[in-house]
């Protein structure tokens, strides 16, 4: 089982960076969910959230289902995100939690399950932000970020335009009809949510769904992915609050 592989290597390498990491299974047959948690360092129940889905599909009939852009790019920028905590020794002002979710392109199942499991807790999810497919861009566009022009809480994806704006002022900023990935899930149950998508208008990536989604050709653009997930990462940052741990 490959997902369990990739599964148990995304834990190790985000719990070298200080997190707290779970694997949480919601399915007989299915990869589980990888759940990493940053505890806030002052007393709060509330949580910020930011996620990727790490399993992947390829072209029909085909094995082979390498992910590169959906959605290695978006779990790319978790783990980029993870050591980035570690290396500039943020710790937060609210609870941070790094979600890699499986069984996204069966219909959103991981993300399903621990929405409703947050819920049941009654969390109090104070944001969540998905990235799914970063790195695509066609020949001859921009750097570009696309917001959900639908499925998405006004108000978070009007924080991430704007905070891309001052982080991330290479990329233009747009509205994509792309839809659907793990953000809905928590919409469903009441938490504000949005999406992070590689451009501004439909999907272009030829290579969609196709096992020939790797990260190395043409179109590729790890600039891109890169931008993205410095959004993703000061919406975080930005509502969590946090300091830079001092040296002993
Ligand atoms: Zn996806």
């Amino acid at each position: 089982m490959g997902a369990l592989t990739a599964a148990s290597w995304i834990k190790k390498r985000i719990e070298e960076t200080g997190a707290k990491c779970r694997l949480e299974p919601f399915l007989t047959g299915f990869a589980p969910n990888v759940i990493c948690r940053y505890e806030s360092i002052i007393p709060t129940n509330d949580t910020v959230i930011i996620s990727g889905h790490y399993d992947s599909r390829g072209s029909f009939g085909s094995a082979r289902a390498p992910g590169g852009d959906d959605d290695g790019s978006g779990t790319t920028g978790i783990l980029s995100i993870a050591r980035t905590i570690a290396r500039k020794r943020i710790k937060f002002h609210a609870n941070v939690e790094l979600c890699t979710f499986a069984g996204e392109e069966q219909g959103l199942l991981g993300s399903r399950a621990y929405a409703k499991s947050l819920r049941a807790q009654n969390a109090s999810v104070v944001l969540m932000i998905q990235a799914d497919m970063t790195a695509y861009r066609a020949p001859g566009e921009p750097l570009q970020l696309g917001l959900p022009e639908r499925i998405g809480t006004p108000e978070v994806t009007d924080l991430v335009g704007n905070v891309s704006g001052l982080y991330s002022p290479e990329l233009h900023v747009g509205y994509s009809a792309a839809c659907c990935s793990d953000h809905q899930s928590f919409i469903e149950q009441g938490f504000p949510a949005s999406q992070v998508f590689e451009r501004a208008g439909p999907i272009a990536d030829p290579m969609y769904h196709n096992s020939g989604d790797l990260s190395e050709r043409e179109g590729y653009d790890v600039n891109q992915l890169y931008a993205i997930a410095k959004v993703q990462f000061a919406s975080v940052l930005h509502v969590a609050g946090f300091e830079i741990e001092e040296d002993e």
